[in-house]
């Protein structure tokens, strides 16, 4: 894969500032959950903006609006306090494809951390399923392309409704 160090090197940045972004009562959640999938997997998405909110909702990859999802609190200060984390796989880790199109999540020569083809990717993503719920983190369904499924990459605080503070 042609871009496999911009890509980890991208990945492992936005890693770092999602880490920062996350609300204090859901960071031992994630780091537990990371410890537990052995390395395979990095933070996303934490807090989400405005701007990367509507995105994420026009492209289809959340059914909600600004304000509407746990990605979107704010604390007593305004600061960002994420009540929800998205995770990828990290390809250094786990055998994953190259991604096709644009539209498959990245650019041919990049490697697709979304994989759910190659059987590693998959063994992965149901660790990732196994664990969250095994520690107590909150799990949800999106309907995309006409089928209800798993929002395979997203972890929520189970009381996050209680929690926000906006
Ligand atoms: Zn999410």
């Amino acid at each position: 894969m042609r871009h496999f160090d911009a890509a980890v090197d991208n990945l492992d940045e936005r890693h770092a500032r999602a880490l920062g972004e996350l609300h204090p009562q859901l960071s031992p959640f994630v780091f537990e959950l990371l410890d537990r999938l052995g390395g395979r997997f990095k933070l996303w998405d934490g807090w989400r903006g405005e701007a990367e909110q509507n995105a994420a909702a026009a492209s289809g990859n959340s059914n909600a609006s600004w304000g509407e999802s746990p990605h979107n609190n704010l604390d007593a200060e305004d600061q960002p306090a994420a009540l929800a984390a998205d995770l990828v796989l990290d390809p250094r880790r786990v055998q994953v494809r190259e991604a096709e199109t644009a539209r498959r999540r990245g650019k041919p020569g990049w490697p697709n951390l979304w994989d759910d083809v190659a059987p590693d990717s998959l063994r992965a993503w149901a660790d990732l399923e196994e664990q969250a719920l095994a520690i107590g983190l909150e799990r949800v369904w999106v309907y995309r392309r006409g089928v209800w499924q798993r929002d395979r990459p997203h972890v929520q605080h189970p009381k996050w409704l209680q929690l926000r503070t906006r």
